[in-house]
């Protein structure tokens, strides 16, 4: 992008729609990446996901559901007996007691029920706002911002917002989408943080977004080294998306953990 004169409010709302049409083309999959069933387990889940990768809590949580399915469950465990069974997802022992102190405050003040407000939410161990919109947005269907890492670095190289504040981030992104776009608009951004916009290095010369991104250039723009950099079982897909060869992605990419 050539910045000619400083943007106005309409030029970056306009491109910022822009990024959102482009990015639901480019990830199509996007998805929560915590598997779950329901709101508890995707309160569980997404405790248990600070500090580790999806890919990891994915792999803990299929043992772990099995042997807690309600929050009095979680309220009555044997925390040597979940320490255990969290333990690779890292910082088990404090993980252990949110856990357990988030079973017992769901059963004195929630009869065991996940509430569905952003306000109650944020009152419950070990979740904090970020996480309570992920509740929100994919186990309520109430539309949810989420500012994880990615997404903050990502509308911050798109000279969305200045702010650096993860609520205010929420709220000026939050005012240049619709509404019901927000949660789907949260995953497709993560899925590009996670696939294409790495923190070290973006795969810039193989983005969809080059035109729209004022930080084109911080990754290699060579299609070579940038295709070597996507990520994710649609790397090659998303090579092709932007014309490159699909084979110049290489086999592991697929297979590649996108933290
Ligand atoms: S052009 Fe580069 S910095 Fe911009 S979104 Fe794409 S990968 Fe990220």
């Amino acid at each position: 992008m050539t910045t000619r004169s400083p943007e106005t409010d309409l030029g970056r709302t306009r491109r910022a729609r822009r990024i959102g049409r482009v990015l639901t083309e480019t990830h199509p999959d996007a998805h929560c990446e915590l598997d779950h069933s329901d709101a508890l387990e995707l309160a569980v889940a997404t405790i248990l996901s600070a500090q580790c990768t999806d890919k990891k809590v994915n792999e803990v949580t299929p043992k772990l559901f099995a042997r807690y399915r309600s929050a009095a469950d979680y309220a009555g465990a044997d925390r040597g007996e979940m320490e255990e069974l969290i333990r690779p997802t890292g910082f088990y022992r404090n993980k252990t007691s949110s856990l357990i102190n988030l079973g017992r405050a769901l059963c004195e003040r929630y009869d065991g029920e996940v509430p569905g407000r952003l306000a109650d939410l944020v009152t419950l161990p070990g979740i904090g706002r970020k996480t309570a919109n992920v509740i929100l947005g994919n186990a309520f269907d109430v539309p949810g911002i989420t500012v994880d890492t990615h997404f903050q670095r990502l509308v911050q190289r798109w000279q969305l917002t200045a702010e650096t504040d993860p609520v205010k981030i929420e709220h000026a992104i939050g005012a240049l989408f619709p509404k019901r776009d927000w949660t789907m608009l949260s995953h497709r951004i993560i899925f590009h943080g996670r696939r294409v916009c790495h923190a070290r290095k973006p795969a810039c010369g193989a983005c969809t977004l080059a035109k729209l991104c004022p930080a084109y250039g911080t990754g290699p723009t060579e299609p070579a080294a940038a295709a070597k950099l996507l990520k994710g079982p649609r790397a090659r897909d998303l090579a092709a998306a932007v014309g490159l060869d699909p084979d110049l992605v290489p086999q592991q990419a697929a297979a590649a953990d996108a933290p």
